[in-house]
């Protein structure tokens, strides 16, 4: 970790103020040492460059084993495809441009894929993820001097309230025992005037979410590198879910990720099935997380259920006052 993310931090249990211990520098990075809560006097440690929040990956595993095995995979910077670019573009309505000096959090960073955008507009990046994952996110993101990387859970934030420009979850809150919790949770780390956006799987094709659902019960008990293993399977049967007519009849019988590139194909079979927690949702329900967060200018984007909203400003909360 890098000095300048203390100013941010808080501690999870009390958000007292964090105090660096016991540092060890390799140049610009903090490579081991603690935190020390000066209010409650819990201790986290900084491990292998990353602050710990959490003792272990909790319910998260899938995605400790999955992001190490797929460190790079979705990485534009290594892709060259500009596919993640694309798709953090869908999410927010601001040009990437606009990111230049925002301090942003990705909630649920994973490998780093989109925080490797937003730094590469200019934003000072935190990325956080709850499982090992950081490991990944750390060797992708952390020579860059804007890039911070946290371990720690979304039900136990270790931020100080209101601290964020932006903050964005894409993907992430379906895979949580309480999406709406952690939502919640998010919200209050919002500056006055700041943006948040999420992305959710949709519930609409019931077709996809019955057999999913179905298969992910078959399937629960398997351990994560047999489950690894058998998503290779999605490989040949692309092909099947390609033919035309017939296809759609093997694409309900059996979902995989109909990417086109092979191991984005087995990457995202896997993130399917493999997760502890796995939810579906409607524009409707998280149209109404927003309003009830006292969110302002909501709009739904895409892909699945996309929504962003700000948090409203002194002029804001003045103008619905003055037009009720
Ligand atoms: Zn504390």
């Amino acid at each position: 970790m890098k000095t300048a993310l203390l100013e941010w931090l808080a501690c999870p249990a009390c958000r007292g103020t964090l105090r660096l211990a016991q540092p060890v520098h390799q140049g610009e990075e903090i490579v081991s040492g603690a935190l020390g809560c000066e209010s409650c006097s819990r201790a986290y440690p900084i491990v292998r460059g990353i602050p710990r929040f959490v003792a272990d990956d909790s319910y998260a595993g899938n995605f400790s084993f999955e992001w190490n095995r797929f460190q790079t995979t979705q990485l534009d910077s290594r892709q060259q495809r500009g596919e993640s670019e694309r798709r953090f573009r869908q999410s927010l309505d601001i040009p990437l441009e606009q990111l230049k000096g925002q301090l942003v959090l990705d909630a649920g960073c994973g490998m780093g894929r989109f925080a490797e955008i937003a730094l590469h507009h200019g934003a000072t990046v935190v990325a956080m993820d709850l499982s090992f994952a950081v490991d990944a996110a750390a060797k992708n993101l952390s020579p860059q001097p804007d890039a911070h990387v946290v371990q720690a859970n979304l039900f136990a934030l270790p931020f100080r309230p209101e601290t964020f420009d932006l903050i964005y979850s894409l993907g992430v809150l379906h895979h949580t025992p309480n999406p709406r919790k952690a939502f919640e949770g998010l919200v209050e780390l919002l500056k006055t005037g700041g943006k948040i956006s999420v992305t959710l799987y949709s519930g609409y094709n019931t077709v996809y979410v019955r057999s999913t659902s179905f298969w992910r019960f078959a399937l629960k008990r398997l351990p994560g590198r047999w489950l690894y293993r058998l998503s290779h399977l999605a490989i040949p049967y692309y092909h099947l879910c390609r033919i035309p007519l017939l296809g759609l009849g093997f694409q309900a019988l059996f979902p995989i990720s109909m990417h086109p590139d092979p191991e984005w194909r087995v990457l995202d079979t896997f993130d399917c099935y493999s997760p502890t927690y796995q939810s579906y949702h409607t524009h409707h329900e998280v149209f109404r997380w927003f309003k009830e967060a006292n969110l302002t200018g909501v709009e739904v984007l895409e892909p699945g259920i996309s929504l962003i909203g700000g948090k409203r400003t002194v002029s804001d909360k003045r103008q619905a006052t003055s037009s009720t």
